[in-house]
């Protein structure tokens, strides 16, 4: 295996239509009901406006009144995201995670070695993985065979030079593959991008080995909610909200990550505070970098979960089959009634 690393080429497009000439219908709303609890009444938290050309859509953040969780509806529609991952990819939040190059693969070493710990060799899928920085770092420790999922074409074809493995372009639904065939899935920052995020889990349940391991990140609502709402965003940004809701469709506690990882059929997680995106400049990454050592000595003392939420979680057992006592009337024929 050829072992030296390539920075991966670029292939960005240099051009972009003006926004003005996308056309119409490409910002479709739906109102959709909680993804994990099936409750359609919630409380608006947030209104946001998005444009995309000469449309603009209203998208409200909203939190379940049963079970808590905080979602966007109305949202956009697949379609419609896929319109804003093509036509406006600069501006979403995935960009930078795609294209910051190998300088993104450090930030992962410490889940690696969770990782290795729980399952420390077998079959590694990447399901969302960007450039590949993830995959990259885990084929240094040797541990796994690796192979990645991604949309975004071009983003897939840095992954594949980056990690040096197979890279599928689409989505997870769309892939085929073999039921109880990998020993660990990896969804980093992606759960939060997703139409129907339950279905989803439910399917990386199935393509897992009995006790095998999903290692997810997702950033943290609690810590959003301080930085990219109220006065500090009005601040930052000159708006009272700013929470991406044209991407982000799910926002997670440690609680509403735990009880939809469970519901899927997943081990109670264990949560560690996950490292942020090492994108921009150096005085971005030295505030990013100091704020993660303080999210991390926070939760240390208080219990307080502020940083992004990464949590690793084994699948459940499955359920054993009852058994069938003596005096059974079955048991005479065989159990075949
Ligand atoms: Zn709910």
């Amino acid at each position: 295996m050829n072992r030296t690393m390539t920075v991966p080429v670029d292939t960005r497009p240099t051009t972009r239509p003006a926004r003005a000439d996308l056309g119409s219908g490409l910002l479709e709303t739906e109102q959709v009901a909680c993804n994990l609890c099936g409750e359609s009444r919630s409380r608006v938290l947030f209104r946001e406006t998005y444009r995309l050309g000469t449309e603009a859509a209203r998208l409200h953040v909203v939190r379940c009144r049963r079970c808590g969780l905080v979602y966007v509806s109305p949202r956009l529609t697949f379609a419609s995201t896929g319109h804003v991952y093509r036509h406006d990819a600069a501006d979403t939040i995935s960009h930078g995670y795609c294209w910051q190059g190998e300088r993104g693969g450090s930030r992962f070493r410490r889940l690696l070695q969770r990782l290795i710990r729980m399952r420390g060799d077998g079959r590694l899928l990447d399901v969302g993985c960007g450039g590949g920085q993830f995959l990259a770092e885990a084929r240094r420790t040797g541990n796994w065979d690796l192979l990645g999922i991604e949309p975004h074409a071009p983003a897939a074809r840095s992954a594949r030079q980056l990690a040096d493995c197979t890279v599928h372009t689409g989505t997870l639904q769309q892939t085929p593959l073999e039921p109880g065939s990998f020993d660990v899935v990896a969804m980093l920052g992606v759960l939060e991008h997703l139409h129907d995020p339950t279905s989803t889990l439910r399917r990386v349940r199935e393509l897992l080995k009995p006790g095998g391991v999903l290692a997810v990140y997702v950033p943290s609502f609690d810590y959003l909610r301080i930085k990219d709402t109220g006065w500090l965003s009005r601040l930052r940004t000159g708006r009272h909200s700013n929470l991406h809701p044209q991407e982000h469709l799910f926002h997670f506690t440690p609680r509403t990550l735990a009880t939809m990882l469970t519901a899927a059929g997943f081990e109670p997680p264990d949560l560690d505070v996950g490292h942020p995106f090492m994108h921009g400049g150096p005085a971005k990454r030295t505030i990013k970098k100091t704020a993660y050592y303080a999210a991390r000595f926070l939760r240390a003392t208080t219990g307080l979960h502020l940083g992004g939420l990464e949590a690793v979680a084994r699948t459940t057992q499955p359920p054993k089959a009852p058994e069938l006592h003596s005096g059974d009337p079955t048991d005479a024929i065989g159990g075949r009634l």
